[in-house]
């Protein structure tokens, strides 16, 4: 198949990522933040999740990594255009429900509520299931091995070192509350995990 298919789908996907966090990111730094807890390896990670998102953009534009590309499929691409469309819409779906709470790191606002409805009612982290199910859409659409996967891979180390503390912190500033939450949630897939 023609590989343009690949990129236009990943052109389009990104413009609504940026297109859904833009205003709720707007509106969450209105709100002064309390308490941070990013660390040097979160500036690191974070920083290399900010370069991953670019790379799919940078082989739409240019064949840097043309020796890496491989022929797209239709059953590859058809999968990622689901799992990219699932993703952006529980992205959507988490920002609204954690309104102004959101930050880009490990931080407290003020008057920093603790959200358990909607959305995560079910799961404590949907915004990052929404991302590694995204990652995992451009994998798949993205028929080259290094600007496929980067952005999952990134996400997911990202992620692997951020669950621990970010429910450290949420336990710290919420008690009791966070602890009966997290009895009856699961973190990232639906009744498993
Ligand atoms: N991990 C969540 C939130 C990602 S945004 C998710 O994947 O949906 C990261 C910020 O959200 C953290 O700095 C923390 O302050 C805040 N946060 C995480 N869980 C929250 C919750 N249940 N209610 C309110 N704020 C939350």
């Amino acid at each position: 198949m023609n590989p343009w298919f690949g990129k236009a789908i990943i052109l389009a996907s990104s413009v609504v990522m940026v297109l859904i966090r833009t205003p709720h990111g707007q509106r969450s730094r209105g709100v002064k933040v309390v308490r941070s807890r990013r660390g040097a390896l979160e500036i690191v990670l974070l920083t290399l999740a900010w370069g991953a998102f670019f790379v799919p953009l940078v082989w739409v534009a240019a064949p840097v990594f043309a020796f890496a590309d491989y022929p797209l499929r239709p059953v590859p691409l058809s999968a990622g255009i689901v799992c990219l469309a699932v993703g952006l819409w529980l992205f959507a779906r988490s920002h609204a429900d954690l309104g102004t709470n959101w930050s880009i790191t490990l931080e407290v606002r003020e008057k920093h509520q603790l959200v358990t409805q909607g959305i995560y009612r079910a799961l404590r982290h949907p915004m990052y299931s929404a991302l590694l199910l995204y990652s995992l859409g451009q994998a798949l659409v993205v028929p080259n091995w290094i600007a496929g996967p980067s952005y999952a891979v990134a996400m997911s180390l990202l992620f692997a070192f951020r669950l621990g503390p970010e429910e450290r912190m949420m336990l710290e500033e919420f008690g009791k509350d966070y602890e009966a939450y997290i009895v009856r949630t699961k973190r990232l897939v639906p009744g498993i995990w």
